[in-house]
């Protein structure tokens, strides 16, 4: 018997946390797991889950509007917030309930509390303030959005965490950041009906994704209504004399706005964790150093998801998770292979992306071949909408592999996960040419296209 309370405690009740909780429970290890807030972490209470859920709400108003294209009028319509935010709370509650329940069945301890290190081993549960002691110690307390206090208004700002529970949907927003977040809620609330400004410090959003994907999502999201402001950011944020917030960018612009989001990065949620008590290091942004196997340089404690801020991504810290019970319980040491992640953007349209943008693969080999295609999708022709669906594979020239692949479109994402297999496999561009088409899909595009649109030499178009 292990002179220790638990075999393993694990510090965060989020994707990654409870995975590695509930397979170590499963081995049957004595497991206690601590979450402070609900379980289930960021991506199932505040992101990537509740996220998709507003943007399928984001996106009738287009749906009612092409299906006059196809015989059918669409009566009055309206649209209710509180309602929306009711039904997805429901169904957030619905999956909190499932992740506790595998918890349960799989014999771990729940612990509902903030947990904190306090020596070796050792660690206290702030609602109670009872001690613990464990064998090995995982964190996986994951991250939170950058609150950017030196900005002036920051506290007057809200971050994708308050924008899943406002009391009503703003008449007008202003987002600043590029990335993930600003992007896919610029397009939400505009789906929505409110008037949204994106303010972005880059010359083009999206920055690390492929060219003609930014550009392209760009020049759709202005279509739609969104004024996206580039090589700008915003100063300052003030309480206006009607309630409404006064938004001050370098570029001088004013935006009188009922919102303003800040979606400028997350941050490792390492403060009062007690690392410090034992030793744990982290780097400049906080978070916490870890090698391949998920080590920390304290040999009995483990970290990994967002707060080892290696690729901040729901899968990737689930992955991290199975990798760790191998290594730790199964004696089976595996390493988490961050190569080649396929990803999307639910921006509307979608992007989904695997391997490398051109710019990138243009650094890294001598010759590419790139195969370009934009196109009108089939269910636009009857709609009338003026959208276009874009695909891009970039192709090493020397053994014919395929190294990046990039979609923009409707189901970008869906497609993004499917031919994250072929490019995990190492497919060439041969294999993608013999591969038969489905037709009519948008997807066929990916495998007839037969002839490069361009070279790419040395980094020179030619
Ligand atoms: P990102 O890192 O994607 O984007 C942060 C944005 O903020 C960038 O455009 C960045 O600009 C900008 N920025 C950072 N600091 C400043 C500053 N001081 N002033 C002005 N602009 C600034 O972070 P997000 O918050 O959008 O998302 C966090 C993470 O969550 C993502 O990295 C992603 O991994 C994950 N996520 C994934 C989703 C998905 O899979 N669909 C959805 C949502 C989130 P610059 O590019 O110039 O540095």
């Amino acid at each position: 018997m292990s002179a220790y309370d638990f075999d393993l405690f694990v510090i965060g009740g989020g994707s990654g946390g409870v995975r590695a909780a509930r397979l170590a429970a499963g081995l049957g290890k004595r497991v206690a797991i601590a979450e402070e807030y609900r379980f289930g972490g960021t991506c199932v209470i505040r992101g990537c889950v509740p996220k998709k859920l507003l943007v399928y709400a984001s996106q009738y108003p287009e749906h009612f509007e092409d299906a006059e294209g196809y015989g059918w009028h669409v009566g009055e319509r309206s649209f209710s917030w509180p309602e929306l935010i009711a039904a997805k709370d429901k169904e957030i509650d619905r999956l909190e309930g499932l992740y506790r329940k595998g918890l349960e069945n799989a014999g771990a301890e729940i612990l509902e509390s903030r947990a904190e290190i306090i020596g070796p081993h050792r660690l206290r549960l702030n609602a109670s303030g009872q001690e613990v002691t464990a064998e090995k110690i995982l964190i996986a307390v994951g991250g939170a959005p950058n609150p950017h206090p030196e900005m002036p208004g920051s506290e007057l700002c809200i971050s994708s965490n308050e924008a899943f529970h406002l009391d009503e949907l703003p008449k007008s927003i202003a987002i600043t950041g590029g990335g993930y977040i600003a992007v896919e809620f610029a397009n939400i609330f505009n789906g929505l009906g409110v008037e949204t400004t994106l303010i972005y410090r880059g010359p083009e959003i999206l920055r690390g994704f492929d060219m003609d994907m930014r550009t392209n999502l760009r020049e759709a999201m202005e279509k739609k209504g969104i004024r996206v402001v580039c090589h700008d950011t915003i100063l300052d944020v003030a309480q206006a004399a009607d309630g409404r917030l006064k938004a001050e960018t370098r570029q001088g612009h004013v935006f009188n706005v009922d919102k303003v989001m800040m979606a400028l990065g997350r941050l490792p949620n390492t403060k009062s964790l007690g690392l410090e008590s034992v030793g744990v290091q982290t780097d400049a942004k906080g978070a916490i150093e870890v090698d391949q196997y998920s080590r920390t340089n304290v040999d009995y404690i483990y970290a990994l998801g967002d707060v080892t801020d290696r690729v901040q991504l729901t899968p990737v810290a689930i992955h991290e998770a199975m990798c760790f019970i191998e290594t730790e319980y199964k004696n089976n040491p595996t390493t988490p292979d961050h190569d080649l992640i396929a990803t999307a953007v639910f921006s509307q349209p979608e992007i989904g992306t695997v391997g490398l943008p051109e710019d990138v693969a243009a650094e890294r080999y001598t010759e590419l071949e790139v195969y370009l295609a934009k196109f009108r999708p089939m269910k636009a022709t009857l709609s009338g909408r003026d959208e276009r669906t874009v695909m891009k594979l970039i192709v090493n020239a020397a053994d014919r592999k395929v190294v990046g692949a990039h979609i923009l479109g409707h189901e970008a994402g869906e497609m993004a996960q499917l031919i994250g297999v072929a490019l995990k496999g190492g497919c060439t561009k041969d294999d993608f040419d013999r591969t038969m088409a489905v037709h009519p899909t948008a997807s066929e595009e990916l495998v007839t296209m037969y002839n490069p649109t361009y070279r790419v030499k040395n980094g020179e178009r030619v």
